[in-house]
């Protein structure tokens, strides 16, 4: 992907790391081909962790990524890692960080191609005007573009490499909302036109409901509900997705804004005891401060409530 050995680029992993440092478990899912899976939590719910994991810029202490049955943390042949990861890209939030800013457009959508010693002749050229920019920008710095543009940027480097499966953070959240939906839309007419697999990581429900097939939700770094998107969107069953949904900016019906949600986000290193999301939960009873819910079935829905049903 982005070569992790150039520092300006470890720079800015490090310093996101130290924000957000979250401790994962129990987090679980399969994520069809060709499909968009949305990883959906606050900041601090360890989706951009996930994320990392997926694309291999972290490493799990336990468990595994599996990708077309290799299992990334067994596998024993390096070229068929090699392989597989090359398959699997990665955008980020914010598109002024992840862009060095000495490089020409060119070379910096080139580049995940470069690595692999393919033919760059013409690419950025070509991959430029796929994402709805021209080819004469690829002679440009990125200060020259908007946010919007430069996000096109660093979607074109990641299709570069001809990768099946795109790890998406938080790709429109840096993004001016009048750029947010023409960013989106070009994402999805590339995932028809190349037949591409998304995991799409974000914090707002509103992002995903036109794009994700399936969706899980993160809370703490665990997940708490896994739902096809009609089935989420239709009856939320954990409190939390409940109160993600009333979290979204609605109004109600007098046209005025329903208030947003209430209870601080606790620290995800020392997550509260039993049901982690107890102390905020409108319906949390004496166990749920000594029981952690197990992820259980219900209908086509996951989930982790003791009261849900
Ligand atoms: Fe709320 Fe209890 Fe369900 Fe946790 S287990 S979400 S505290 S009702
Ligand atoms: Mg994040």
């Amino acid at each position: 992907i982005f070569d992790v050995s150039k520092p300006w680029l470890n720079r800015v992993i490090e310093r996101r790391e130290k924000a957000f440092l979250t401790a994962i478990s129990d987090v679980s899912f399969e994520v069809e081909d060709k499909s968009v899976y949305a990883l959906v939590g606050e900041s601090g719910s360890g989706k951009s962790t996930v994320g990392k994991i997926i694309v291999g810029l972290l490493s799990p202490s336990e468990g595994n990524v599996e990708i077309d049955g290799v299992n990334l943390a067994t596998e024993a042949d390096r070229h068929e890692v090699e392989r597989v990861r090359a398959d699997v890209q990665m955008i980020f939030q914010d598109p002024y960080a992840s862009l060095n800013p000495r490089w020409r457009v060119r070379d910096i959508v080139n580049e995940p191609m470069a690595a692999r010693g393919g033919d760059t002749n013409g690419l950025a050229e070509r991959l430029l005007e796929q994402v709805g920019l021209s080819a004469g920008d690829a002679d440009k710095f990125p200060h020259e573009f908007s946010g919007g543009q430069r996000q096109r940027i660093c979607i074109a480097r990641a299709l570069a490499s001809r990768p099946r499966v795109i790890v998406c953070d938080e790709p429109t959240s840096a993004l001016d909302v009048s750029v947010q939906a023409q960013v989106l839309n070009l994402m999805s007419d590339l995932r028809e036109e190349l037949g591409l697999t998304y995991v799409f990581i974000s914090h707002d429900l509103t992002v995903v409901q036109h794009m994700a097939d399936r969706i899980g939700v993160l809370y703490l770094g665990r997940l708490v509900e896994e739902a096809p998107r009609d089935t989420l969107f239709a009856s939320p069953k954990h409190p939390y997705t409940q109160m993600l949904f009333d979290a979204a900016p609605r109004m109600d019906g007098f046209g005025r804004e329903v208030d947003p949600p209430k209870g601080e986000i606790p620290d995800p290193i020392n997550p509260p005891s039993g049901c982690a999301f107890h102390p905020r939960c409108p319906l949390a009873e004496q166990r749920c401060k000594q029981e952690r819910p197990e992820m259980r079935q219900l209908g086509d829905t996951r989930v982790a409530c003791h009261l849900a049903e």
